[in-house]
């Protein structure tokens, strides 16, 4: 299967501390993709880098093939998910996920469609007209997957999308992300320190530790064939 991204020998610093070292990995083409390692080991510096929100980055990042290392965020066509859910308080559900898609003026009939398939498959439709503050944690994160995944992002990045919840609602969402990823066809990555949430849901896992790839694979290449021994202890140690 093609790559739809490609990172090529990134290198990031802050001041005089090199945090990413060289790091080298493609990311497949409808897949989910985790970067899985411990607090620090720099997920969230490389997720920022492909959203571009880092200028001061050496290296090349491919998308589709285009170089797009230079092109600022709104024009990367990719979406991103913080932890926290960013919703905006003073719309309503629906106005939330069809914000983007106001901003790009698209007509109104293919708005209502577009926003309606998406709040269907969150199941949120009961709650269209709620504002923000009227959810549950977990709904809130389902508005704020809509509301990136109505606007057909080529690439969507999750940065510990779960991490905010209890641990019930985490599983259930896991599932939920798993589902729609698979239905949409998109591809994604997601962060996560949590071994277990990563081998659950991914196709690929990229495991990360101070700023370096130490294994990309499967959850059952990882498990089965741990590259070196910090793999072992992490994958034995972590739940
Ligand atoms: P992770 O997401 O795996 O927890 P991060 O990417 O957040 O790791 O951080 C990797 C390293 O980079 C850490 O040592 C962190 O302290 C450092 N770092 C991240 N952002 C900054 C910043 N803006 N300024 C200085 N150091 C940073």
């Amino acid at each position: 299967m093609d790559d739809l991204l490609t990172v090529e020998q990134l290198n990031i610093g802050f001041n005089q501390t090199q945090v990413i070292k060289d790091m080298s990995f493609g990311v497949k083409k409808g897949q989910l993709t985790s970067f899985l390692g411990p607090s620090g080991s720099g997920k969230t510096t490389v997720l920022r880098a492909i959203a571009g929100l880092n200028k001061h980055i050496k290296g090349h990042i491919r998308l589709a093939g285009h170089d797009i290392t230079s092109l600022p965020p709104n024009q990367r066509n990719i979406g991103m998910i913080f932890q926290s859910y960013a919703l905006f308080p003073n719309l309503t559900v629906a106005d939330n996920v069809a914000y983007g898609l106001r901003v790009q003026r698209r007509p109104k009939a293919e708005i209502i469609k577009r926003v309606d398939h998406m709040l269907e498959l969150t199941d949120m439709m009961t709650k269209k007209d709620a504002y923000p503050d009227e959810l549950s944690g977990g709904q809130k994160q389902r508005v704020a997957l809509a509301r990136s995944m109505v606007l057909e992002p080529q690439l969507l990045l999750l940065d510990e999308p779960l991490s905010a919840l209890d641990a019930k609602i985490r599983v259930e969402l896991r599932n939920q992300i798993r589902r729609f990823q698979q239905e949409l066809g998109i591809t994604m990555i997601f962060v996560t320190h949590d071994q277990a949430e990563a081998m659950a849901i991914s196709d690929d896992i990229l495991i990360m530790n101070d700023g370096k790839i130490q294994q990309q694979g499967s959850a059952t290449d990882i498990y089965e064939r741990p590259r070196n021994m910090f793999i072992a202890k992490f994958i034995g140690n972590n739940n």
